[in-house]
């Protein structure tokens, strides 16, 4: 089997929140809870669930922009969450991000063009300033935009121009894997497709590993070779794409699966309404934490024990005790 390019093991972030004038630590958000996963090489893992479900902490924590409280971070074999600051500038060159919103995440005052090329310049990978433009003309080519580009300023562009440029930046340092933090979930529907197929293309021809989050099933279906899907900062359900479009175990994804649009008339799917909202992360319910909203949970078991996470059938995990 593969070595994976990335293991994520354990994960575990609590956010303090804190209080009174002392600002003592009152309570404790649990962001991410026990999240473990493994992702190959030339893999796209789809990471999904609702807003605040703790996804996005996740890509974040796998690049370290924050610290985890627990747990481990493999890459290539090596533990980053004890690598020095050092260390993991070094690495970042490995591991790049594409943010969700492409209007706050370009510098306004920067040309595209010195957006592009910081990371080169950070990373010492253009020698003169002439070869650190040819990259960029090349690297803005490679996204569907051109060399007159270079010289404009991010708010002369559209949402989806805008994107490409985010995802120009990211290329720059040739990366292995790239975390894409909801890359278009801010952009129009019809541009949407453009991006993803964009990504896909670009995964093909570079080689390039994704952890690609969204909130919505239906965006990861056709880029994922797995999804996992996360309820309240935990893994519920973790199959290949296929088998979780197909099959659903945990009634949160079939609920999710059930909102997403069929393409052929002729076919209906039942929607799943859940009742109520997500509750507060601070004070989350016992046991299993979508017995709150279950629309099969029982009285028993569902409110009494956490469900882990295991193997139902072959590759294809789910949190429920009834699956
Ligand atoms: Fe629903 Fe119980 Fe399964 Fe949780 S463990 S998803 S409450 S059936």
């Amino acid at each position: 089997m593969t070595e994976p390019l990335l293991r994520v093991t354990n994960l575990v972030k609590r956010f303090a929140v804190r209080g009174g004038i002392l600002r003592r630590t009152v309570a404790e958000v649990h962001a991410v809870s026990d999240v473990s996963f493994d992702l190959a090489p030339g893999e796209t893992l789809g990471l999904v669930g609702e807003s605040g479900c703790g996804k996005s902490t996740t890509g974040r924590l796998i690049l370290r922009l924050i610290e985890p409280t627990s747990g481990q971070v493999w890459f290539e074999g090596q533990d980053i969450t004890r690598l020095g600051h050092q260390d993991m500038v070094a690495l970042r060159r490995d591991m790049q991000i594409i943010f969700q919103d492409p209007y706050a995440s370009l510098n306004p005052r920067m040309t595209v063009g010195s957006i592009i090329g910081e990371a080169l310049i950070i990373h010492g990978l253009a020698k003169t300033p002439r070869a650190r433009e040819d990259r960029v003309v090349e690297l803005l080519e490679t996204v569907g935009l051109n060399a007159d580009h270079m010289r404009r300023f991010p708010h002369e562009f559209s949402g989806g121009q805008r994107q490409r440029i985010g995802i120009a930046r990211a290329l720059a340092v040739s990366p292995k894997l790239v975390v894409c933090d909801e890359p278009v979930s801010a952009l129009d529907v019809s541009i949407q497709a453009q991006v993803v197929n964009l990504l896909e293309d670009l995964q093909e021809k570079f080689g390039l590993t994704f952890l690609f989050i969204a909130h919505d099933l239906s965006v990861v279906e056709h880029i994922s070779d797995r999804v996992a899907v996360m309820y309240m900062g935990r893994i519920v359900e973790l199959a290949s794409a296929r088998d979780l479009y197909t099959t659903p175990l945990h009634p949160y994804t079939q609920a999710l699966l059930s909102a997403v649009p069929i393409p052929d008339p002729t076919l209906r799917r039942e929607r799943i309404r859940l009742q109520g909202d997500v509750p507060s992360p601070l004070d989350p319910p016992s046991g299993c934490h979508f017995h709150t909203r279950c629309p099969i949970a029982n009285a028993g078991i569902c409110r009494t024990e956490k469900p882990a996470l295991r193997e139902v059938r072959p590759g294809h995990r789910a949190a429920c005790h009834l699956a």
